[in-house]
């Protein structure tokens, strides 16, 4: 490890970072964009040469644990180059490199990715019906997706589905996707769905509390606490009757600030030391300055000590959104 060790304020050590490698994405989810999503710029993006130099500064200040996604990551032209890349710090410094991804480029680059040593991936998939999948993702194709998810699976890629809970869209679904997905030996985790750009929506009508899909999963399955804990936000049972394990993030009614040991990125190379707020500190000044990454550590020794200490999210009829910028330029 070069130098001292990325600890904030409030004594939580920064071990985990996400990189947007795009803000662009093929699909538009209602909850995750407007229809009308303006892109930026393709020259205000860090090159894959700027990213793999900015993440290996932070494996090299301690960060053990790499999460590529946007946008969509697996969009951007030639991102298999950066995941070779990064892939020489697994064994070194680096615990694990993973990708959270919509699954529609997968089939074409499961293999690849577990040829890099990538050995877990998030795929998010919010309902099994192809029309609903259709209206949710605003024109993607379910069966391109479900025969990405087979590739990584056979790719011997470990699978953990997100969803996203959503009012009166997936609610009624939720049984089945935990028995799809633990049928199929992936974990699962519900995700409430939080505040953050404007969706030309209200969001009050999607919000679906996390509180009341368990409650009313708990009339079918047996949902057993356990211990273990992914070192993220979310908190997980086991389903006795399918044996799987399930998450729940739930952001809007359970805080989960205090344990919070991760940072973002995006391509543009601004990070952002809390999901749920504004502040953010540019990186691409000090990586552009010089060839010497003195410039870049230490900027990044100063964002940390500013992390702050959790998120304001509050959801309400009519607000703006809590945080301005979309879920897409952190990727979650
Ligand atoms: N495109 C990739 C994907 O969909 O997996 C990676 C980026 S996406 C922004 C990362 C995750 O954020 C997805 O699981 C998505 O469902 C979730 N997400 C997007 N907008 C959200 C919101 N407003 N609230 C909660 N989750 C959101
Ligand atoms: Fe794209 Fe992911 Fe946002 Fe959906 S959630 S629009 S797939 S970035």
């Amino acid at each position: 490890m070069t130098g001292q060790p990325l600890i904030d304020p409030f004594g939580r050590h920064i071990t985990y970072l996400r990189v947007s490698v795009t803000d662009r994405c093929d699909f538009r989810c209602i909850y995750c964009m407007a229809e009308t999503m303006t892109f930026l710029p393709r020259q205000d993006l860090l090159t894959l040469e700027e990213i793999d130099r900015l993440a290996s500064a932070f494996v090299a200040k301690g960060v053990r644990k790499l999460r590529l996604t946007g946008g969509e990551p697996l969009v951007r032209r030639n991102i298999m180059w950066l995941v070779e890349r990064l892939s020489r710090h697994l064994g070194g410094g680096l615990g694990e490199l993973t990708l959270t991804t919509n699954g529609s480029q997968l089939a074409l680059y499961a293999e690849a990715l577990a040829a890099c040593g990538v050995a877990r991936i998030n795929v998010s998939l919010d309902t099994l019906d192809a029309s609903k999948f259709r209206v949710i993702t605003r024109g993607g194709d379910l069966a391109q997706v479900l025969r990405g998810i087979e590739a990584a699976s056979r790719a011997g890629l470990k699978i953990k589905i997100n969803t996203v809970a959503l009012r009166g869209v997936n609610e009624d679904e939720i049984e089945d996707l935990i028995r799809w997905a633990h049928g199929s030996g992936f974990d699962l985790t519900l995700i409430e769905t939080m505040p953050m750009g404007e969706i030309g929506a209200d969001r009050t009508e999607q919000y679906l509390p996390l509180s009341l899909v368990r409650a009313q999963l708990g009339q079918h399955f047996t949902l057993d606490e356990v211990a273990y804990n992914s070192g993220g936000p979310a908190r997980y049972v086991t389903v006795r009757e399918t044996g799987g394990r399930l998450g729940f993030i739930t952001p809007m009614t359970h805080n989960f600030c205090e344990s919070c040991n991760r940072v973002r990125v995006t391509c543009t190379g601004t990070l952002y030391m809390c999901l749920g707020q504004e502040d953010a500190a540019d990186l691409r000044s000090p990586l552009r300055a010089s060839h010497d990454d003195a410039l870049l550590h230490a900027a990044i020794a100063a964002a940390i000590a500013r992390k702050p200490k959790g998120h304001d999210f509050v959801i309400d009829r009519g607000e703006r959104p809590s945080v301005g910028r979309p879920m897409s330029m952190t990727g979650g």
